[in-house]
């Protein structure tokens, strides 16, 4: 049998983002972010570190970019708060852990590891999730931390609009900057041959006070296997948990035995238009296959094999 080679790969949302909407300028600071995001978690894996391990790191420094909507950077509620999720999977054990709708967190996805580590509950929201995270001795910070210019101007305009939850806007072409999300996460595979999924947003603009996307959910925006695939989910979150998008990439591969690619096509380019989910996953299996699929313009992505040349896209 061939030794196993790591393999990470990351995104940072999925939406109609078009050449016209991103000048050369932009593009390049996303690259940039996505190489150095991917570096972090290939760094892990090159030294023979866990799948876990590289994809918490890859979507802490993802949260701690303020070109992506997860940590700083976050979108805005209705209310012009900021409401962040975010979720785990280990694929060797099925253990999980998620936190949603917390507002005082620096790194939700350092939470909800830490909740899947303790091992008592899978989920924890609101303000049970903020003592929880403050008790493991978890960074918080003030409500304007989250704040960025870009997401502003990107709130009131939906609000002028009323796009409520921006989900009205991702069916609408031509292309349109705002509609672009930048849900975060990683999947990758390990030296082990482990498996590992971690997903992490600030939901959709002007979105509801309370409204709890895919992200949080396993089975839905974050699934890891060891049988199967690690998948983790950007898009039109409604649509996602409703398909339980991430499972179901594991089930077609389970059940039916389709290929990754042939799962991720059945999902992500089938049965998700056909409740109107607009988005795209990242999945890598447990043969260390890699799929990026996405039905929208673009999605920013990127993928490196341990020792590897890092690559990084954004546009189809
Ligand atoms: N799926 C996320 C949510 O619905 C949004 C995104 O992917 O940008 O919360």
């Amino acid at each position: 049998m061939n030794p196993i080679l790591p393999v990470i790969a990351v995104h940072g949302g999925a939406g109609t983002i078009t050449r016209a909407a991103l000048n050369a300028e932009q593009e390049a600071r996303y690259h940039e972010a996505l190489d150095y995001v991917l570096k972090g978690g290939q760094a892990i894996l090159e030294k023979g570190g866990s799948a876990l391990d590289a994809v918490t790191e890859a979507v802490f420094r993802l949260e701690e970019c303020p070109l992506f909507n997860a940590g700083k950077g976050a979108v805005f509620t209705h209310a012009g708060t900021h409401e962040l999720d975010a979720s785990i999977m280990d694929g060797r054990s099925l253990a999980a852990g998620a936190v949603a709708c917390v507002k005082s967190l620096r790194n939700p996805i350092l939470a909800a590891r830490r909740v899947m580590e303790d091992g008592r509950h899978v989920l924890l929201v609101g303000e049970g999730a903020e003592a929880f995270a403050r008790n493991a001795g978890l960074k918080t910070v003030p409500p304007d931390y989250y704040f960025t210019e870009a997401r502003h101007a990107q709130w009131q305009r939906a609000l002028s609009e009323g796009r409520f939850g921006m989900l009205e806007g991702l069916a609408a072409e031509p292309i349109d900057a705002d509609t672009k999300m930048g849900t975060v996460g990683a999947v990758a595979l390990d030296a082990d041959g482990n498996l590992a999924a971690a997903t992490s947003t600030g939901g959709v603009t002007d979105k509801r006070v309370g409204r709890v996307g895919d992200s949080p959910l396993i089975g839905a925006g974050c699934y890891a296997n060891n049988r199967t695939v690690a998948v983790s989910c950007t898009g039109s979150g409604e649509m996602f948990i409703r398909m339980l998008a991430a499972y179901d990439v594991s089930a077609l591969m389970e059940y039916r035995g389709l290929t990754l690619a042939e799962a991720c096509e059945e999902v992500v380019m089938h049965k998700l238009p056909s409740i109107d989910g607009r988005g795209g996953l990242i999945a890598v299996d447990a043969q260390g296959n890699v799929c990026l699929p996405f039905n929208t313009e673009g999605m920013y992505r990127g993928h490196a094999q341990a020792g590897g040349p890092r690559q990084t896209a954004i546009y189809r």
